[in-house]
């Protein structure tokens, strides 16, 4: 069943674990792609540009033809902003699925693009629900497309896509999705889950190096975007179209980064696709997730939304707890770990992506336990108002 790992080597400059969804803790393999340079136009590049556009689209499964795969330069940021941009008219209106930092990032971002939109906000991370959907769609019907975060990776929730798509198909809109954070990992199979288009980008679950996006799109949405950008670096129907033309990105492609990609996607397809990397990274989380909570730390969500890409914790109660303490002594032991973004509780968190199996992430129990007990911390427990705040969800 299981398909045999390669192996997860230490990481050989010194460095320590990335225990953050992106930039991550990536292999000597994909480091050492990025030591040859490459002519943009010439033919081995485009060759590699394609390999990246077909190799992306396999990773849907079945229902990927009727989709391609648009490469574009900069942060996942920009992919999202091209895919919002594009994808919704002048004089569509959008509903935005929130529940933390990245659906409040593509609000914001529709704000810039001046397009008409509401939110659902649902806080700090309780999960966007399908006849919630429904009931806001049925009351507005200017709203042309939905919104969501399939990770939101501020919290680790995994957001119940499926049920928000088909809400959204039921009412006759359609679905954009930011899978940033689970592309690669979590399966997002066009027969089984209906959306127009999706982003996600070269650092996350594939582990590549940041440098470019990708927006995978129903072919009928790319072309039917034309026009419709505010903007020209960003407009994924003029990219797609060069692209499909010449083979070549618009404007300077990140090369190495491209190349750097290639080899980290030949490792994702030797492990065994998106379901061989999702195993890798559930075992990271079980495996931590059961060593912290015997240390006696508490995660924000309960199992059932728990993501395998990244888990919140509490802080400990403690007194003697100093995040900035735990973090820089962590740091010590070989692994850096990411501040929480919670707005009511403190909070940090732990990725389980990257370069890691569960050997790495019992030595990263480990570490947290010897920090504790170096900063005289006797209870991991978290204050009572977190508890108190946990409780909402299950409510
Ligand atoms: C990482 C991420 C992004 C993009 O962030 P950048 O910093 O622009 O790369 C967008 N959405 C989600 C859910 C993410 O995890």
């Amino acid at each position: 069943m299981t398909p045999s790992n390669p192996k997860i080597e230490q990481p050989r400059l010194g460095e320590p674990y990335l225990l953050t969804p992106g930039p991550l803790t990536t292999s000597y393999a994909v480091k050492e792609a990025m030591l040859k340079d490459w002519g943009s136009w010439d033919d081995d590049f485009r060759a590699m540009t394609q390999e990246v556009r077909t190799s992306l689209l396999a990773l849907l499964g079945e229902g990927a033809d009727d989709f391609d795969c648009v490469p574009m330069q900069g942060s996942g940021s920009f992919s999202v902003e091209a895919m919002l941009a594009s994808f919704i008219p002048r004089d569509g209106k959008a509903l935005v699925l929130a529940n933390g930092a990245y659906g409040q990032r593509s609000a914001k971002t529709l704000e810039y693009l001046d397009r008409a939109h509401v939110v659902l906000d649902k806080g700090d991370y309780l999960p966007p629900r399908g006849d919630e959907v429904a009931r806001i769609l049925a009351d507005d019907p200017d709203i042309t497309h939905v919104v969501a975060i399939h990770c939101e990776t501020s919290s680790g929730i995994l957001n119940p896509v499926e049920e928000i798509s088909e809400a959204t198909y039921a009412a006759g809109r359609k679905l954009l999705i930011d899978s940033m954070s689970a592309f690669g990992a979590i399966e997002l199979k066009p027969s089984e889950l209906r959306y127009e288009a999706m982003v996600s980008s070269a650092n996350k679950c594939i582990e590549g190096v940041p440098g470019f996006g990708f927006i995978v799109a129903r072919k009928s949405e790319l072309e039917a975007a034309e026009g419709n950008s505010h903007s020209l670096s960003l407009d994924a129907h003029a990219q797609w179209a060069h692209m499909n033309k010449t083979g070549q990105w618009r404007f300077t492609p990140p090369t190495h980064v491209v190349a750097a990609f290639l080899e980290a996607l030949r490792a994702h397809s030797a492990e065994g696709g998106v379901p061989g990397r999702g195993e890798r990274y559930t075992r990271n989380r079980n495996v931590m997730v059961a060593g912290m909570r015997e240390l006696g730390f508490e995660t924000l969500l309960d199992n059932r939304w728990l993501s395998p890409i990244i888990v919140t914790f509490f802080c400990p109660a403690d007194e003697k707890f100093v995040f900035d303490q735990f973090y820089t002594l962590m740091k010590s032991k070989g692994f850096i770990i990411y501040p929480g973004k919670l707005t009511v509780v403190d909070s940090f968190r732990v990725g389980c992506i990257g370069q890691m199996d569960e050997h790495v992430m019992r030595k990263v129990v480990t570490a947290a336990k010897e920090s504790l007990e170096e900063m005289g911390v006797t209870s991991a427990a978290p204050p009572l108002r977190a508890l108190e705040e946990r409780a909402k969800l299950a409510a």
